[in-house]
């Protein structure tokens, strides 16, 4: 089994949607695909949130009508097939009927969760229904029935390995499994999530739950750079690191990866790789045991 996980800009256009689809499904190789939310839709939930929790119903509206706009725009290239844009249109209406009840009740912690998730269950639904359309064989799993935190709001890798087998099992013949990063339950069964830009947690987490041979991040960089490319100029990827190195660099800011999401592939020997959508074909980096170099 692998595990593969695509960030926001790697599913944030149809035509990534459809570059996606091949990457997935480049060998027969039983896959597990983690998704992000598409690209600005987390920052516009928060938004979202923010305009609520200061009770500004006018922005709130301005602000769910525009990504609702979005959405309206992404599905209709996205989806050709007659009944399947129905669906999509459906899956669109019922999150952002969600959103407007929002506006009614008044914001707690538990609903703000309950917003933020909104972004990864669209994203996951929509390459879903896209993945119908190009009669790709798959299962929806969601994150929220075995992506679980402990009483001190961490994640629980026992439950979370009980729990993934079980959701897996149920679907004997498929090999392609499609789920949300980022969302989980708490210990109090609320929806909860792995803070900002926790689907690398999320996919590393799964990797060592279910002992695959790869976990692959998807972004739009190839790699870990000897530098921060947005500064310096001619950076070059690093091909390998050990685990101790990417987690010390994820932690001093390297962006490109989570700074918790070592540890679990850590703990299960496996090996990261990181690898650039817009480029499939470039080495990235890998992350393991020994760096060799
Ligand atoms: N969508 C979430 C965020 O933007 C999680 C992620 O992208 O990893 O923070
Ligand atoms: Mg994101």
């Amino acid at each position: 089994m692998r595990v593969m996980k695509f960030g926001g800009t790697s599913v944030g256009k149809p035509e990534r949607m459809h570059q996606v689809s091949q990457l997935i499904t480049r060998d027969g190789e039983p896959t597990i695909v983690v998704l992000s939310a598409l690209s600005g839709t987390t920052n516009a939930l928060v938004e979202i949130s923010n305009s609520l929790s200061a009770q500004d119903k006018k922005g709130s509206t301005e602000k769910i009508d525009a990504l609702e706009k979005h959405y309206a725009l992404f599905i209709n290239d996205l989806i050709k097939e007659a009944s399947l844009k129905t669906k999509a249109e459906g899956i669109i209406k019922e999150h952002f009927e969600f959103l407007r009840i929002t506006q009614r009740i008044s914001l707690s912690d538990a609903l703000n969760k309950d917003i933020l998730a909104q972004g990864e269950l669209m994203s996951t639904k929509l390459f879903a229904l896209y993945l119908e359309q190009e009669k790709i064989d798959h299962a929806l799993i969601p994150a929220l029935d075995f992506m679980c935190l402990d009483m001190n709001d961490e994640p629980d890798l026992t439950l979370i390995e009980q729990k993934i087998k079980v959701v897996l099992a149920q679907h004997p013949t498929k090999k392609l499994f499609i789920t949300q990063g980022y969302i989980c339950r708490n210990a109090k069964g609320e929806v909860d999530n792995l803070k900002r830009g926790g689907s690398d947690y999320t996919a590393s987490l799964i990797a060592a739950a279910v002992q695959a041979s790869v976990c692959e991040i998807w972004t739009d960089i190839d790699g870990m750079h000897n530098n921060d490319p947005r500064v310096v100029d001619k950076t070059v990827a690093i091909e390998q690191l050990s685990f101790d190195e990417a987690a010390e660099l994820a932690y001093f800011g390297a962006k490109i990866l989570h700074p918790t999401c070592i540890w679990p592939a850590q703990q299960g020997n496996i090996p990261v790789k990181l690898l650039n959508t817009m480029q499939p074909s470039a080495a990235g980096t890998v992350i393991k045991k020994e760096a060799g170099i």
